[in-house]
């Protein structure tokens, strides 16, 4: 029987009563054996996560302050949800120690992983599951870089007689002994490494959304669910800004050729978006682009030199002045006697004089400068290589809107038309975008 790795976030786990609900999906399929939970979340817009709530009580803890009122709060929380439940389970034994360590300075990472440690120990409780500390079972080394080949074997020892269980997410153990976490919204990161471990047939990613949206919801009106995204989408995706999943959720199930379902906890029927290895063609969507996302806040260097394309070593210069600043950069455009080198202006903040009077020196350009306030744009989509006319449209799309083109490039894996404009027009070429190829 194939088996199903579960992972709930912060809002499907805030309260009892996403509780409820988060049990009725795992026991409406007996295939969802494992279960990795994060912290509990929001409430409401205006309420603070627990992780957030454990962070700020262990810096009150650190700087000598005293933590009673802030400690009793995150308590609530737990006996809240315990109560509400109405399971037979007392915590107290594990508030002592947890605020002994925070006095004992245990560390932050400690102190934040307590937030899905003891959700873990209330959802066991509810759903009657074993709980699987992940400090016996997550590993980290001595340098803090996680241990995939430990923590696979660890967890398969752990779980070969079990039939169902618990794990907490986010957090994990180093080998010296202390707790240590991901990075924030890690959780993500556990369930991928858990499917793969147990060799799930598919992981499933619960969330508060019904999968990833085709472009920002805040740019475009109630846009599309994607309904399939291939591994490598997703990256060019996330990489330019989009974001459900954590980035490093993706490594562990993608070797392994494990799909990930996002699902909506609230709305437990949508079937949610797929992210796949390869497209398989039987569940193409109807778009040929698959996403619509972008960012702000890049400039461009824009270099131009007569006879530069015959210059032996020229980039090399560019780039080794670049390297010698720490500098990385998105893309380099060129033309032939002109290349512009976009990177973001955060990057560049403090370097950009020093970087210019470099340039100069190093290959005399016969113009310099740099373009502020510049967009990048990443119209994505598997199915773009074998449609003509794709780049057609994005541009159609744009000159029709009056927006002026920066930069084009489009990647060899023909996957992606990436393009710069300014940051003015930024909500507009989006908008645009998806009107063409979606509405
Ligand atoms: N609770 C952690 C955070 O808020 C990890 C997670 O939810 O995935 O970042």
């Amino acid at each position: 029987m194939s088996v199903k790795v579960v992972k709930f976030g912060g809002s499907s786990l805030a309260d009892a009563n996403q509780f409820k609900k988060v049990a009725d999906i795992i026991r409406s399929d007996s295939e969802r054996r494992f279960v990795v939970p994060s912290a509990p979340g929001k409430r409401f817009k205006e309420d603070t996560k627990v992780t957030d709530m454990l962070y700020s009580c262990y810096e009150l803890s650190s700087a000598g302050k005293d933590i009673n009122e802030e400690f009793s709060k995150i308590k609530e929380r737990y006996n809240g949800i315990i109560n509400d439940l109405g399971i037979d389970l007392s915590l107290e034994k594990e508030f002592n120690e947890i605020e002994f360590c925070f006095k004992a300075k245990s560390g932050r990472d400690y102190a934040a992983s307590r937030g899905e440690y003891l959700n873990g120990i209330v959802l066991a409780a509810y759903l009657g599951y074993t709980f699987i500390d992940a400090a016996e079972v997550i590993f980290f080394d001595d340098n803090g870089s996680f241990m995939l080949d430990k923590t696979i074997t660890a967890i398969r020892e752990k779980t070969e007689n079990i039939e169902n269980a618990v794990i907490p997410g986010f957090y994990g153990m180093t080998l010296n002994g202390t707790i240590k976490t991901f990075s924030r919204g890690g959780s993500d990161v556990t369930g991928s490494i858990v499917a793969r471990a147990v060799r799930a047939s598919i992981y499933e990613n619960w969330t508060d959304v019904s999968g990833f949206l085709i472009a920002d919801p805040r740019i475009v009106d109630n846009p599309d669910v994607i309904d399939t995204i291939t591994y490598k989408e997703l990256r060019e995706l996330s990489y330019m800004g989009a974001t459900v999943l954590h980035e490093d959720a993706i490594f562990p199930v993608r070797t392994a050729g494990i799909p990930i379902n996002i699902r909506n906890t609230n709305d437990p029927t949508a079937a949610g978006t797929m992210i796949v290895p390869e497209d398989s063609g039987e569940n193409s969507s109807k778009t040929t682009i698959t996403g619509i996302a972008g960012k702000k806040g890049f400039c461009a260097i824009n270099i131009e030199k007569a006879m530069m394309n015959s210059e032996i070593g020229f980039v090399k210069k560019i780039l080794d002045i670049l390297y010698n600043n720490h500098l990385s950069f998105e893309h380099i455009p060129s033309g032939i006697d002109t290349m512009s080198i976009v990177l973001s202006s955060a990057e560049l903040e403090g370097k950009e004089n020093l970087l210019l009077s470099q340039i100069r020196k190093e290959v005399q350009p016969d113009h310099l400068e740099v373009e502020h306030n510049i967009a990048l744009l990443a119209v994505v989509g598997r199915r773009m290589y074998k449609t003509r006319g794709t780049a057609a449209r994005v541009f159609a799309a744009l000159a029709h809107n009056r927006i002026n083109i920066k930069m084009i490039d489009q990647g060899s894996s023909e996957m992606n038309i990436i393009v710069g404009i300014g940051e003015s027009d930024f909500e507009q070429a989006i908008r645009c975008i998806y009107e063409i190829f979606v509405d």
